[in-house]
This record gives structure tokens, sequence and C-alpha cells, in this order.
């Protein structure tokens, strides 16, 4: 391995290739902001779908997208579910629902969260907008405040169900996490580039922050976007950076391809001389530039 492997002078030209060249419908269909998207029309049903399909996004994609219909079938419209749970009602109403370690009940919370919310702000873009410009802190101070705010104030009644606070960790800590599924839904909220919904207008897509998964971040180490090994908060901060060097507008605009490069096995994060050969992030690649620096 290179230490200290740093991007190649062409990065922004290679990446800029990637995105154009990508198949965005193919991996649209594998994504869960493609179960988000039909909601499109009432802004309101799409906040509340797409932090479910966000809190769902765990393990593979094809369980996620399962999972979140399973959970679509049984709520119905999300509007009149969120508005029709009641303390007396929110653990029953999902049943048996279960996706990896999150169960029904915790979902069910979430809506009841979600109802008292709305109580108090039209929309969620509220919720991360007021922490946001507490005490001058921007994109990480808005998505602590989200977290917070779906994690509900401590001693509330009823009490969450068992491991329904750590769905919603804080990029504040400790630790400071990437917040990447939150991270996410913030970037289906307010990108308008396909395949995001463009619902948020009050924040600037500059400001968004990359969702770290696995993929993403493998790719960004081995493309020298970053030297950290580990996902954290200043991680995500790191790569983002990094992007918007590339692209200071909208930096977040490669998340969905770097993401689905690693899903769909186009980066089979290996030398494979079949499939790398026509990577255009290959000259960056550290899995290449360091057998040729040996
Ligand atoms: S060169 Fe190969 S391993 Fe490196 S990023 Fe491209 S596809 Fe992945």
């Amino acid at each position: 391995m290179v230490r200290g492997h740093r991007p190649s002078p062409g990065l922004a030209e290679h990446l800029t290739r990637l995105y154009d060249a990508f198949p965005f419908d193919r991996s649209l269909a594998q994504d869960p902001v493609s179960m988000v998207r039909p909601y499109r029309e009432v802004p309101k049903a799409a906040e509340i779908a797409g932090v479910v399909a966000a809190t769902l996004a765990i393990g593979n994609t094809t369980s996620i997208r399962r999972s979140f219909a399973v959970f679509a079938e049984r709520a119905g419209d999300p509007v009149a579910f969120v508005e029709a749970t009641t303390p007396a009602n929110w653990p029953r109403r999902l049943g048996p629902f279960a996706h990896r370690w999150i169960r029904g009940d915790q979902l069910g919370f979430l809506a009841l969260r979600l109802r008292r919310i709305y109580e108090s702000y039209t929309s969620l873009e509220d919720v991360l907008l007021e922490g946001w410009g507490e005490d001058g802190g921007g994109f990480r101070d808005g998505i602590d405040a989200l977290s917070t705010a779906l994690r509900g104030p401590r001693g509330q009644r009823p009490a969450s169900p068992r491991g329904y606070a750590s769905l919603f960790p804080s990029p504040k800590g400790p630790p400071a996490s990437p917040c990447k599924r939150l991270v996410l839904y913030v970037r289906w909220m307010v990108r308008t580039g396909y395949p995001d919904l463009g619902l948020w207008r009050r924040v600037p897509t500059g400001e968004l922050r990359v969702p770290l998964d696995q993929h993403v971040h493998w790719i960004a180490y081995h493309t020298g976007l970053t030297d950290r090994r580990t996902r954290s908060w200043s991680t995500v901060e790191e790569v983002t950076e990094a992007l918007r060097r590339v692209d200071a507008v909208d930096p977040t605009r490669f998340d969905f391809v770097l993401c689905h490069t690693g899903i769909s096995g186009d980066c089979p994060k290996e030398r494979d001389l079949e499939v790398c050969g026509p990577c255009s992030l290959r000259p960056d690649c550290r899995l290449w530039r360091s057998r040729r620096a040996g």
C-alpha cells in the first residue's frame, strides 16, 4: 500500500467520467430511494417514508427494499399512519415487523415521535435548520438536532422501546458517528439531481455531507479521498471536502455512483484486470498505483 495516498491530478476528470457513464436506472432499482420517490408529490408523505426507509438502510439493498415494502403495506398512507399513532396503539401497529435488529415497536415509536415533531414543526427541514443555526454549528449541528428530535427527550412517556435511541446516533458523539442513514436521508430530501427528491429548498447542496457507507468509504480510501481507515464524522468531513474540490456546488452527486459501483460489483475491491480494466478510477486506485510504484 502507498502511505499518504493522494488523489491523482486527474481524479476530478476520472470521477466525472465515472458519473457520466453510470447506469443510474439500473442501480436506482436496487436503491432504497426508489421506494421513497413514489411519494414525492406529497412532501410530508415523502419525508415520513424517507425517514423510515433511511432508518431501515442497514444491510443489503434487497432486504432493505423488502422490509420497507412490508412497512408500507402495513402502514398505508404515511401521513395518516403518523397522525393516527398514539401512545396506546404504537406497540402493536407494526406487529411482528423485523428488519435486522430493528423491530416493529421501534418503528411504531418513530411514528409517535414524528407525530410529536409535526405538532411543533411543519417539516423535518425546520428541525435541521433550527439546529444548524444554533451556535453557528452548521450541518453537523443540524444532523444532531434531527437525531435528537427523533430520539425524543430523556424521561419521555411512554419510554422508547429497547434499542430505539441507538438508531439515531449523533455526529457530535460520543463517539462521533458518521450518521450514514440520516445524512443519506438529508441528501434524498435536498438534492434536486436525479435520483434525489429535492423537496427541501433551504439547504444548499454544497453543504451536504457524504453518507459514508462501507462501499463509499472503500473507494474513497483507495482513491486517496481520505487516509482514514475508520468511518467517523471526521472521515465524512474529509471525504466531503475532497469531493468539494471536484464539485463545490454539489459534492454529494458522486455518492450514489460510488456507492453503487461497490454494491453492483462494478468494483471487485481487488485487482481484477478484466473488471478494473475499464474503470475510470484505475489511475487513482491504491491497488494499482501501489504495484506500479513497487
Ligand atoms: S481499479 Fe478496480 S479495485 Fe480500483 S476502484 Fe476501479 S474497479 Fe475498484
